[in-house]
């Protein structure tokens, strides 16, 4: 049988502060005397129906542990530990995911965030061979005009490799903000070489994506998953190449699809659309990138040839160059099982 944890995959769809540790959370609320919901510590999500989940909760857990992130150290220990975590799922290629506007609390400007997150990406990629790649988010709660400032001082830090800006992202509530006032935001990402990838059709419908996709010309949708519906913006994705990011557990926890099986996984596996699965918020729905794999098998029924096609679609729609997809793809291919 297949062993998932060695399986080499990419993990392309992983949030600065939900990729915290519980026991990290612990150390730095009782550092700060920070009061922290004790749910946050269970499954904040799983004992409410799928009606009652959602986008409230889950943003006033985030609040309070990005508000246990102080210092230099603290924010250093973040990266640290989420490198360590995906070295030990097996993962070659992290491409986490930062807006530093959230940061600046820490006593640095924007720029002096985002050297700190570059910075620390280079080493910890060194220290535990998960190659981090940054991609810069800002909120769909923010203004156009900070939504261009934070695209034009990541645009200053364009690279595919450790510690570069890879991407630009828009995050935060599907269901805040209007789509196409990030648009001229999306356009100085581009024009500066950095791959575009908004959240967009999870909490809302396909309806978004062909929004998101006219308007910001992603190279990689985060979810998308909603998609599955339309088969029109199936073959529209298939034939622009452009990628999904899904999560299956954030699906569920946010209430998109009631169980694991509903997970369209299937579905996109006959698509002819290129998907990754990713974790996206471990500290709050208490599940890490190798979960998403198991969930694949237990869950899912996929065979082992099938996770395989996943790990091998994880690694080509990710950022990195074409020789580290190459040598990574070449690693999945050796494998016996
Ligand atoms: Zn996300």
């Amino acid at each position: 049988m297949l062993d998932l944890k060695s399986l080499p995959k990419a993990h392309l769809h992983l949030h600065f502060a939900g990729s915290m540790k519980e026991s990290t959370l612990r150390d730095l609320s009782k550092k700060y005397n920070i009061s922290i919901p004790e749910k946050i510590y269970s499954n904040p999500f799983s004992s409410l129906p799928s009606s009652r989940r959602g986008w409230h909760l889950f943003q006033k857990l985030y609040d309070v542990a990005l508000s246990c992130i102080k210092t230099e150290a603290d924010f250093r220990r973040i990266i640290i530990e989420a490198a360590d975590n995906d070295m030990k799922d097996g993962s070659k290629r992290l491409e986490l995911q930062i807006n530093p506007n959230d940061y600046l609390h820490i006593g640095k400007s924007l720029e002096g965030v985002l050297e700190l997150a570059l910075d620390q990406a280079k080493l910890s990629s060194r220290d535990t061979g998960v190659e981090i790649a940054i991609i810069v988010a800002t909120s769909r709660t923010a203004s156009a005009k900070e939504a261009e400032k934070t695209a034009q001082v990541a645009s200053n830090y364009v690279g595919e490799q450790a510690g570069q800006v890879v991407a630009f992202g828009l995050s935060n509530d599907e269901l805040a903000g209007r789509t196409k006032d990030f648009k001229q935001a999306f356009a100085i990402a581009k024009q500066a070489g950095l791959y575009s990838v908004p959240h967009g059709g999870e909490l809302l419908g396909d309806e978004h994506i062909w929004q998101i996709v006219r308007a910001l010309k992603p190279d990689r949708i985060g979810h998308g998953v909603r998609a599955t519906v339309d088969h029109v913006m199936l073959e529209k994705l298939a034939d622009d190449e452009i990628a999904l990011e899904v999560c299956p557990t954030s699906n569920v926890a946010l209430g998109v699809f009631q169980s694991h099986k509903q997970v369209p996984i299937r579905e996109l596996l006959g698509s002819g659309v290129r998907f990754s699965i990713n974790a996206d918020d471990p500290l709050l729905f208490k599940s890490r990138l190798l979960d998403q794999y198991k969930l694949l098998r237990d869950v899912n029924g996929l065979f082992d040839r099938e996770i395989i096609r996943v790990a091998k679609m994880s690694i080509s729609s990710s950022f990195a160059t074409y020789s580290q997809k190459t040598k990574w793809l070449k690693e999945i291919d050796n494998i016996k099982y």
